[in-house]
């Protein structure tokens, strides 16, 4: 178990789910440091809570105005911030629930430096697998998830090991529009996609999952994670997001991971691995639930789930592609530019092109994202909104 935790996003909706879980278990952790975006007055209450040793914002003004209001702490910025934070001593873990580059960057530094990486951000994995899987091997470092999905089968695995996995079953909730099969999604609007029926998430991740695309970044998420090919990676709409995944294993038995669907289980399980201890959520009842539903995946109207496996196929720069494109799309979904059916047809378009680099640096996955960013918002301004 893990002691000193440093939490990267820790006013996002995961970070906030993951100081509930220390504030509850002060015993036996300590928060070391916290890193926020723009959300500063949230900030400001986490550190009158937590004392930390120190914190870190995004932009220089913001370190400034922190440092007036609490001259005893040490207050960071940018990336150089973040890698302060993960370096602080007596960091065992850190927790990545920030979104994009800096996200990834981060990450990395945590495994380089040996910390446990508890995993939220999905972006790592997806943009930068396979330099992610070779930074945590060579360190010998431990990547954790925190995901709901991913740490179900985490924990499936941990009960057996990864000998004789036959395959494992992503669950996916099918977001808003999945009971509604009649409905044409291009006329979806920002307020009907924001309206997940049973996780409260951010924004981004909300569109994500209606889409689901969250569910296209877990596929790819897990064959790094879990090390798995393709074909071993399945997935089944659960509309009651109670079953967190499942692990086939060779002989056809199958184990399945099980809660309420509240983040805070996988948080928890993420800093207490191989262990565990009381948790803050209540248990299933499962006389009340009655019934769990599975169904199968769409593709034909939810593509992005089929364009996960091309880019599976594609290998190399193909993930990072496909995240970053999706990433500007649905900037412009939110921003009411386009329409919700144009965010998987701009992420298959920006496709086209990829798979023929393989990058091997971190530092090639951003630059790769950078010009990625520039290539899907021309794409988007002079093909899709005009
Ligand atoms: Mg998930």
């Amino acid at each position: 178990m893990v002691n000193g935790v440093v939490v990267l996003g820790s006013t996002g909706s995961v970070g906030r789910s993951a100081l509930a879980v220390l504030a509850e278990n002060r015993d036996r952790f300590r928060l070391l440091g916290l890193a926020a975006g723009g959300n500063v007055q949230l900030l400001e209450r986490q550190i009158a809570e937590f004392s930390p040793l120190a914190v870190s914002v995004s932009g220089e003004k913001a370190a400034r105005e922190l440092r007036g209001r609490f001259p005893r702490l040490r207050v960071l910025h940018g990336a150089e911030g973040l890698d302060e934070l993960v370096a602080l001593p007596g960091c065992d873990a850190v927790l990545a629930a920030i979104n994009g580059t800096e996200g990834l960057r981060a990450a990395v530094q945590a495994l380089r430096l040996k910390r446990r990486l508890c995993l939220a951000n999905k972006e790592t994995l997806v943009a930068a697998g396979e330099i992610v899987r070779r930074e945590a091997a060579v360190a010998g470092a431990e990547i954790v998830p925190v995901d709901s999905e991913q740490s179900a089968i985490f924990q499936c695995l941990a009960q057996s090991g990864p000998a004789g996995v036959r395959r494992v079953v992503l669950t996916a909730s099918g977001g808003p529009f999945f009971r509604d099969r009649g409905r044409d999604l291009a006329t979806v609007t920002v307020a009907e996609a924001l309206a997940h029926p049973t996780w409260s998430m951010g924004r981004k991740i909300t569109i994500d999952s209606a889409t689901l695309m969250n569910k296209a970044l877990e596929i790819i998420e897990t064959r790094w994670l879990f090390d798995l090919a393709p074909g071993q990676i399945d997935v089944v709409v659960h509309p009651q997001s109670v079953v967190h995944s499942l692990v086939e294993f060779v002989d056809r038995s199958m184990l399945a991971q099980l809660g309420v669907p509240d983040m805070k289980l996988p948080i928890l399980y993420s800093l207490t691995h191989p262990g565990r201890i009381a948790g803050p959520c209540p248990g299933l009842d499962l006389a009340a639930l009655g019934r769990l539903e599975f169904f199968p995946v769409d593709r034909r109207r939810f593509p992005a789930v089929a364009l996960a496996y091309d880019v599976l196929s594609l290998g190399g720069d193909a993930g990072a592609v496909f995240n970053t494109a999706n990433e500007v799309a649905v900037e412009y979904f939110l921003a009411g530019k386009i329409g919700f059916s144009a965010i998987p047809a701009v992420a298959a378009r920006m496709l086209e092109r990829a798979g023929q680099q393989r990058p091997v640096a971190l530092e090639d996955v951003l630059a790769l994202i950078a010009e990625t960013r520039e290539r899907t918002k021309a794409h988007i301004e002079n093909e899709v909104i005009s």
